[in-house]
């Protein structure tokens, strides 16, 4: 019989997959499919540890398969520097590492609640989203913020999830695609709109760069909402030993990534300050 303590074990061990698909998303962004059950069973705002031979292993949010088949999962790339650019020029056939899935996920909310996304950040909302719309009787609005045209992803897939009660509201900074404005912009004329009606949401959940995080969070608290935000530092091992994704008394691969607002706010280096690989506080530019 399998015990809790052998299922944990085999999280942990590397699980070698082969990489079935490659999608373009974006001029920048790339998802990569395979075959994996624990990640397909990965909850919501939950990374995997991906091993790219003879790179690297970064942490990764596992993506939903586009084609919704059991077992399957994904990862979602921006080529950035050495690592994920390795990953991203990984092909139909190439093969990865991957262990887990880890970290703390998102909470369900029931009622009205907003998601707020960019970039990357969005593919945690995602899973989210889906969990929300099969488990609760949540209704969602879905915040899709990106640079420009060219950077808008999963558009068509937030749609689909966002059941026919809740709406995908898509916005760019330069306003070359829906509304003009930032994520952030567009979440304070929903909640007004909520204000206005007299009503009230009753989660606010976000993923994406530190500096929208910080403001998407901020204003919950002004609105007094509860929200919770998945976080990104630096991880190296994944289960809390090495330290090195420190903020603050948390270490993040454990007790987040995801983590609820009032305890990210109170770490006075949210949005101020990461750290760099050597574990050295790095004011953000
Ligand atoms: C929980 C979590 C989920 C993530 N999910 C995604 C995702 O779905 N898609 C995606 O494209 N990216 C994701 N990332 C970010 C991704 O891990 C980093 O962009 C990647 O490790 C950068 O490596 P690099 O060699 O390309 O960049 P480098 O040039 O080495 O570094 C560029 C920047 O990337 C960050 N970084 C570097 N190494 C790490 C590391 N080991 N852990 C975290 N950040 C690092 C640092 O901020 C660094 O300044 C996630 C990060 C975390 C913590």
């Amino acid at each position: 019989m399998l015990t809790d303590t052998d299922s944990n074990m085999d999280k942990d061990r590397m699980r070698l997959v082969r990489v079935e698909e490659v999608r373009d998303e974006s001029p920048t962004v790339r998802t990569l499919i395979f075959k994996d059950d624990d990640a397909y069973r990965a909850r919501a705002g939950q990374f995997l540890m991906v091993w790219i031979p003879g790179v690297d292993e970064i942490p990764m949010s596992v993506m939903l398969d586009p084609y919704d088949r059991a077992g399957y999962a994904a990862l979602t790339v921006r080529r950035h520097g050495r690592s994920s650019t390795a990953l991203y020029n990984m092909h139909e056939g190439s093969m990865i590492g991957v262990r887990g899935p880890y970290g703390r996920a998102f909470s369900a909310s029931n009622g009205d609640v907003v998601l707020v996304g960019g970039g990357t950040g969005l593919v945690p909302l995602l899973r989210l989203c889906k969990m929300l719309s099969i488990s609760t009787d949540a209704r969602i609005t879905f915040i899709m913020g990106s640079r420009s045209r060219d950077e808008v992803i999963f558009e068509d897939l937030a749609r689909r999830l966002v059941c026919s009660n809740g709406k995908v509201i898509v916005c760019t900074d330069d306003g070359s695609y829906g509304l003009k404005g930032y994520a952030s912009d567009i979440l304070k004329t929903v909640l007004d709109d909520y204000t206005s009606r007299g009503e009230k949401v009753g989660m606010v959940y976000t993923c994406g760069p530190e500096a929208m995080m910080l403001k998407v969070l901020k204003m919950a608290d002004e609105y007094g909402l509860d929200a919770q935000a998945s976080l990104e530092r630096i991880m190296k091992c994944g289960i809390g030993l090495c330290s090195s994704c420190c903020m603050g008394r948390y270490v993040l691969c454990k007790d987040g990534p995801v983590m609820d607002a009032r305890d990210i706010l109170a770490c006075k280096e949210f949005g101020v300050y990461a750290r760099d690989k050597s574990g050295r506080l790095v004011r953000y530019e």
